[in-house]
């Protein structure tokens, strides 16, 4: 599209009921969702079946070549992608936020064409030969979150279009103008049918988990509804592949260097304004330069500035929605009444027309405080004391969640070992939330199953057969 209007025109439908999204950090219009319904479901669903054989008898070659150019579509668009998913879910245009989420999306659409998967051989012993392939599944259902709209509807169709599925996708209802314009602009380079984006409630994201004729599911969202599209997918037997909810502990080492770590514990808890799965949302550091890392983390984190995301300026942002926001000014509210420090932020301006809620730093609080224990999904971070390595390993594991975690040390080894002791789908060292289209990322515990990315990410979009001959 040449411009932002013109994309925004070309989603915006000509008939139908409609609803107004609303930018979070004005409260002014951004333009008009359709409000799909179960029977537009059912039709999107008639069309990729239709478009499906096609699609997966043209092979892995010209499958990955259609991606590619897909790919050079989204970067021809990048400017009027990245303004219309800043106004709608917030993020600013600079930053990791929105114009690299719209890299991203180009990113994963080149790796997903671009990772080899042959057949596997798996013994060939002169009397048996058994070989493993992937075949395709058929029609993917793809449901996703409001934080990271346009990069996670890529990370779940990418691999499934690769592998030779249609997918239908039910996005978010906060974030419904950022995946149908992505869809919109991926279309230019797919056959018709293929991909739909049905932009429904969550009657029409029960609907899909449930349909007989999909055969996964890709879920991203929160662990309570990853939980109710296990039950809405039992009758058909679906494969889902969740990535739900997280709660990542980062431990800081005593040997750390508290102000060559401050910049990367920042970003690791605050990007995305803090509304991000895998981000450092409880921090543990060692008693001995405990005060030090509060120090040095204020003092980044006070020079960040927010604001309205069109602003050149500006690395953070708002809220995507006011139910977010209350949520995270009751767990400070409750946190600062139990007798936590407050370091920075915790006092959100009440005559603002955006859900703008401050940088927040909560020092001195208990590990069984709720902003410890429960997912805040904001800017806020509370910073737990410990003494031991133990102890901290011990808190780090004692919730049913397990996206991430990190360990921030000196020395490479010794976080190495911390590392293998906790209970994450992934571990990083010096850093957090680092993800890569290359590298296999899913969660553990109720954080979810399944891995996407790479190669594993590929093979998850595909049903293994053996061929024994
Ligand atoms: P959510 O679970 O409220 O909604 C996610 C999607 O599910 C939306 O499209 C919604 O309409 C749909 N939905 C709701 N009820 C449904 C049902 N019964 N059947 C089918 N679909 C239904 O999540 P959210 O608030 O949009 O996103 C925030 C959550 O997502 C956080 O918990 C966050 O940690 C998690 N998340 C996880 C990852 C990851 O990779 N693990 C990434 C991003 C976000």
């Amino acid at each position: 599209m040449e411009t932002y209007d013109a994309l925004l025109a070309a989603i915006t439908p000509a008939s139908g009921e409609t609803r107004t999204i609303f930018d979070p950090a004005t409260g002014q219009p951004v333009g008009e969702a359709p409000v799909h319904t179960v029977q537009d479901l059912e039709a999107a669903i008639a069309a990729a079946a239709a478009a499906q054989p096609a699609w997966a008898a043209l092979g892995h070659d010209a499958r990955s070549a259609a991606l590619l150019k897909a790919a050079d579509a989204v970067e021809r668009s990048a400017e009027e992608l990245a303004r219309l998913l800043s106004r709608e879910q917030g993020k600013p245009l600079n930053g990791p936020n929105a114009r690299f989420e719209v890299g991203a999306c180009a990113a994963w659409l080149r790796v997903a064409a671009g990772t080899p998967l042959d057949p596997e051989t798996v013994v060939d012993d002169g009397e048996t030969r058994a070989e493993l392939h992937y075949r395709p599944i058929g029609v993917v259902g793809a449901i996703g979150p409001w934080n990271w709209p346009m990069m996670i509807t890529v990370w779940q169709l990418a691999p499934a279009l690769r592998m030779g599925n249609a997918v239908v996708i039910k996005p978010s209802e906060y974030t419904p103008l950022s995946v149908l314009a992505l869809v919109e602009i991926l279309n230019q380079e797919l056959p018709e049918g293929l991909l739909t984006a049905v932009a429904g409630g969550r009657d029409v994201g029960e609907a899909l988990a449930g349909h007989p004729a999909i055969g996964k599911i890709m879920f991203t969202g929160s662990t309570a509804t990853g939980k109710a599209i296990i039950r809405s997918s039992a009758d058909t037997v679906k494969r889902l592949t969740l990535e739900l909810g997280g709660n990542d502990a980062g431990i800081v080492l005593p040997d750390a260097d508290p102000r060559a770590i401050a910049e990367g514990l920042f970003w690791g808890a605050f990007i995305n304004t803090g509304q991000t799965c895998a981000a450092l949302k409880r921090l543990y550091v060692h008693d001995a330069i405990y005060d030090a890392v509060c120090e040095e983390l204020t003092n980044v984190a006070a020079a960040m500035p927010m604001g309205n995301g069109l602003d050149e300026a500006n690395v953070l942002g708002p809220l995507q929605n006011r139910q977010q926001f209350d949520i995270v000014a009751a767990l400070v509210d409750a946190a600062r009444e139990s007798g936590a420090r407050i370091l920075l932020g915790g006092n959100p301006e009440s005559d603002q027309p955006g859900n703008f809620y401050p940088t927040t730093l909560v020092a001195d609080i208990a590990n069984s405080n709720p902003l410890v224990a429960e997912e805040q999904f904001g800017p806020a971070l509370p910073i737990i004391r410990y003494r031991s390595v133990d102890e901290a390993v011990a808190m780090a594991n004692a919730l049913d969640v397990g996206l991430g975690a990190s360990v921030w040390s000196s020395d490479p080894a010794e976080a190495r070992k911390v590392a293998a002791r906790l209970e994450a789908g992934t571990v990083w060292i010096n850093k957090h939330g680092a993800v890569d289209p290359r590298i296999p990322f899913g969660g553990a515990k109720q954080s979810g199953y399944g891995l996407e990315f790479g190669v594993e990410g590929l093979k998850a979009l595909g049903v293994p057969q053996v061929i024994n001959g």
